[in-house]
């Protein structure tokens, strides 16, 4: 197995896995276009000739009005490739190739955009340390509030390079690449902008590069694969949400476009903006050892009124599916007062276990080690690790006794629990089952905006980019997911979430309101999450971190290995430690390895998995180490179904 820990550079040829699959196979990359034309040897005869083919005879005409056409413009004036294929049999249409290279750069905008907002003294502090640092490299970190105006700086700083004629990169979270932002830089600016995201078919995407790379696009919006591409005057980048776990890729090449998009401003000589309400602790430490700028905005712009933030202790209460009666209480009072609540639990589905009361026992996919999750709608079990759905069986398989029940809750459970209890009130859910499709996606936040009071029910999707402003109660079901996660960045993770979710709240003149429900409400981390911020708990997460020599403080790589049975991975994971603790030990290098141990997922969609973690003091050191041990594993002879991979950074240990 090929491992590329590097990103490839981006000067050459940008071709990493995630460019257009276009660009990959052998077609060059020099931008041309195939363009239709009648032959000179059509007449009025040749017209006639076709009086029983009437769509072939009705393109030649269309040549009459146009001399020469793409297929796609062919193909939207109503005929199809196999009347066009006829005609070109037949010797009555001509293709040829054309170049692409014609096409125009941009033009410059104007260096005042009467659309411009006037800065508050917070925003203008940052936009002038910007703008004093001129068009060279320097990475800004601005660490602003949700809500407190980041979007407007990075358009007034994008102005500045759009009036010098500099192509502008914005990268956004996946779920954060909604209409409304993208209609938020189309308003303002008045040039060609390009969206990229996952959804695009490679044509699309092909398009969109070659424009790029010809520098007729002014600014590209895009999700993390974006950072790829290829841009001859590039002016500036944008990294919003920086901390989001949608910009590092999971499978594959596993890069973080944020790093990437720093080592590319670098590389190309540009400066780079990191926004975020809740940077990461990555970021936070190159703040503290200057390698990034560090700009705050610690109030909220247009005039919001931060919201206040209560801990509920659920220790000592039987909760109604997941409510205590103080929030409930709490949820009656803000919709009986005409506004809106937000109610985020980080699980879908209905509940996330099926057990019988009778054995003990519990529905569990066979595929992974990992229970099913109940859904209602529609009814069945299914397993989100691998995605297999099955019925809900109407009997204990075990013991044939009938006491089959769900324990914990998930959206579906909590909707039909809202629905009955606020029985007048519109319940929307928002989750990854709920809006598979785009249209319903946005005539649900087309109901929200309106501002009538209604439940806002989500999960993660509903704490990125999205502004209700009628919103004034944010409730929290379960924040102890988060607390005690197995995962050393749990912590962080429930920070950023908590945070950004509240966020939501009281933007607009509407004070609002956080209710967090926990069962151990003198946990440090969440007292500190209340009574100060997100920065100060962020502060104290660091000097943990920092004692415990995991990241940022330390460089993680782990190797994974999947096989068809656990013996088989965890083999090929001692032979590869082997070849570690030799080479540490050659180059007298400070690596410490952990394992090999079974993965906490032991086994997922069929396979066996295990992992290896290795761990250096800096990232030098590490990449020093990975370009000799990853050359020497790759010589090691693996058995058919086994794999192995590498993944540096890792954001996921499970
Ligand atoms: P963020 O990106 O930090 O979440 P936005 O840029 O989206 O913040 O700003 C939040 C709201 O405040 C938006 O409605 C925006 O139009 C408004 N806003 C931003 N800056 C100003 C300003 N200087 N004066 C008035 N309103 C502002
Ligand atoms: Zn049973
Ligand atoms: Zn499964």
């Amino acid at each position: 197995m090929v491992c590329t820990v590097l990103p490839p550079s981006f000067r050459g040829s940008p071709l990493s896995t995630e460019s257009p699959g276009k660009l990959r196979s052998s077609r060059s990359l020099c931008p041309q276009q195939i363009v239709y034309q009648a032959s000179s040897n059509v007449d009025q005869p040749t017209l006639d000739s076709l009086s029983r083919a009437p769509k072939q005879r009705a393109l030649l005409e269309f040549f009459n009005k146009k001399p020469s056409a793409t297929k796609d413009e062919i193909e939207s004036a109503g005929f199809s490739a196999a009347i066009i294929k006829s005609l070109e049999e037949k010797k009555f249409v001509e293709r040829t190739e054309r170049s692409q290279n014609a096409m125009e750069l941009f033009s410059p905008l104007n260096s005042v955009n009467p659309n411009s907002l006037k800065l508050n003294s917070q925003q203008q502090q940052a936009f002038d340390a910007i703008k004093l640092n001129g068009d060279k490299f320097n990475c800004f970190l601005i660490d602003g509030v949700t809500g407190s105006g980041k979007t407007e700086i990075y358009m007034q700083v994008m102005q500045h390079h759009l009036s010098e004629g500099r192509q502008c990169l914005v990268l956004v979270p996946e779920i954060g690449l909604t209409p409304q932002t993208v209609t938020r830089f189309s308003n303002r600016f008045d040039c060609p902008i390009v969206v990229l995201h996952s959804g695009l078919t490679d044509n699309d995407r092909l398009e969109a590069w070659r424009k790029a790379r010809a520098g007729s696009i002014a600014i590209i919006i895009g999700t993390r694969s974006a950072i790829f591409t290829p841009l001859p005057n590039l002016g500036l980048i944008i990294v919003d949400e920086e901390h989001d776990g949608s910009f590092k890729q999971q499978d594959g090449f596993r890069y973080s476009a944020r790093d990437v998009a720093v080592m590319r401003g670098r590389e190309e000589n540009v400066p780079i903006i990191l926004g975020s309400a809740t940077p990461s602790l990555e970021s936070l430490k190159n703040a503290e050892s200057k390698k990034f700028s560090y700009l705050t905005l610690s109030e909220r712009a247009g005039g919001a009124i931060a919201s206040a933030t209560t801990i509920i202790d659920t220790a000592n209460e039987i909760l109604d599916s997941g409510f205590s009666e103080q929030l409930l209480c709490k949820i009656d009072q803000h919709l009986t007062a005409g506004n809106q609540v937000l109610v985020f639990i980080n699980r879908r589905g209905f509940a996330p276990i099926l057990s019988c009361a009778s054995c003990g026992w519990i529905a569990e996919c066979e595929d992974c080690v990992s229970q099913m999750s109940v859904h209602a709608k529609p009814p069945s079990l299914r397993c989100h690790h691998c995605g297999i759905t099955k019925h809900i069986p109407a009997v204990c398989p075990t013991c044939n006794g009938g006491a089959l029940g769900t324990i914990g809750v998930g959206t579906q459970r909590l909707e039909k629990f809202l629905e009955e209890r606020f029985s007048t009130i519109p319940v929307i859910r928002i989750d990854r089952d709920s809006t598979r499709s785009k249209n319903k996606l946005t005539s649900m936040l087309n109901q929200i905006q309106t501002g009538e009071p209604c439940i806002l029910l989500g999960t993660q999707i509903l704490a990125k980019g999205h502004h209700f402003p009628a919103i004034t109660l944010v409730a929290i079901i379960d924040a102890d997911a988060g607390l005690f996660s197995p995962d050393f960045r749990g912590q962080e993770f429930m920070a950023q979430t908590v945070t950004q979710v509240s966020g939501r709240a009281g933007r607009a003149k509407k004070s609002g309101e956080v209710a967090i429900q926990t069962r151990h409400s003198t946990h440090k981390v969440l007292t500190m999450l209340t009574r100060t911020n997100y920065k100060e708990l962020a502060m104290y997460l660091m000097e943990e971190r920092k004692a415990a020599s995991m990241p940022p403080f330390a460089q993680l790589v782990l190797l994974k290995a999947e096989g068809n049975t656990l013996n088989e991975s965890m083999n090929l994971l001692q032979q590869m430690n082997k070849v570690s603790i030799r080479l540490i030990q050659e180059s007298n290098s400070n690596i410490r390895t952990v394992g090999p141990v079974p993965a906490p997922m032991e086994k997922k969609a069929g396979r066996y998995r295990a992992h290896l973690l290795l761990k250096a003091e800096t990232k030098t050191t590490m990449q020093q180490f990975l370009t000799q041990f990853v050359y020497q594993i790759d010589q090691i002879k693996l058995s058919r179904n086994l794999r192995w991979s590498l993944d540096v950074d890792p954001r996921e240990m499970i």
